[in-house]
């Protein structure tokens, strides 16, 4: 897996503090832009988004590259709707090596599951090989393949729907690989707009509490997850 933050608005957190400060001063948003430094600007935002006025932050958007992650996580990812998405095609790219497939953990550490879980896509890319030989299309053929197929996908986001999407999926109930990009996505974008950020993570970080029911330590530990992601 591979995630990497390809663009970002410029200045987002100059950019964010100036609409902020549109709606409440007489000039308009390119002097108060112009007239702006950063740290005018991330004291109106610290005060701004902790009395809640976050739609400001939509003004800013980050677009990631995640590459070589399964069929699985986009299927959960782009459930995310207030985003755009460009993802690789099974209609015109080919499954032909086991490279081609995630394979978890838990299936990593486990000889005897390993085994099973190779020998079940050695048989299905066998068959999806033997599809296309047999001038089926890809976009036919793909239908045998299973959720572990290798994707590619980029997201745009803005800055208060990527808080939102943290909130969910760097949660510890979140699913192993949805999380994992998650929290690569949130270091990259911290280290964009630290400020922006800088309450982002899992939903106890802002509520203080769990709104689901605290999983069982060490998973939930909320007083160390706070501190992980806010050092993170
Ligand atoms: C741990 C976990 C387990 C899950 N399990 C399942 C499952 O078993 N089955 C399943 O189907 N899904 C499951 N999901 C997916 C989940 O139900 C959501 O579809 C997904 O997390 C996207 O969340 P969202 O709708 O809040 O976000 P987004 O689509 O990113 O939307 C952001 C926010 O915009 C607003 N919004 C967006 N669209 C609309 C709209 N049409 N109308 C009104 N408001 C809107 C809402 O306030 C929403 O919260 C799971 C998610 C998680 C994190």
């Amino acid at each position: 897996m591979k995630v990497t933050l390809l663009k970002h608005t410029p200045d987002p957190e100059l950019l964010c503090a100036a609409a902020a400060m549109t709606s409440y001063k007489g000039e308009g948003t390119s002097r108060l832009l112009a007239e702006l430094n950063l740290e005018k600007a991330r004291k109106t935002l610290r005060r701004v988004l902790s009395s809640g006025h976050v739609s400001v932050t939509e003004h800013a958007s980050f677009t990631f590259s995640v590459e070589g992650v399964s069929r699985a996580l986009t299927h959960q990812l782009v459930r995310h709707r207030i985003a755009s998405y460009t993802q690789q095609s099974q209609r015109y790219v080919t499954y032909d090596t086991l490279d081609q497939y995630v394979t978890p953990p838990s299936v990593l550490e486990n000889q005897k599951a390993k085994q099973i879980y190779d020998e079940t896509l050695t048989c299905i890319s066998a068959a999806y090989q033997e599809l296309l030989k047999n001038a089926v299309p890809k976009e036919d053929a793909r239908f045998t393949l299973p959720n572990a197929a290798k994707t590619n996908i980029l997201i745009t986001m803005n800055a208060r729907e990527l808080c939102h999407f943290f909130r969910l999926r760097c949660c510890a109930r979140s699913q192993w690989e949805i999380r994992r990009i998650a929290i690569e996505m949130l270091k990259l974008a911290k280290q964009a707009a630290p400020v922006i950020f800088e309450n982002a993570g899992p939903s106890c970080i802002e509520f203080g509490y769990c709104p689901e029911g605290v999983l069982k330590e060490p998973d939930c530990n909320i007083k160390e997850i706070k501190r992980q992601f806010r050092e993170m």
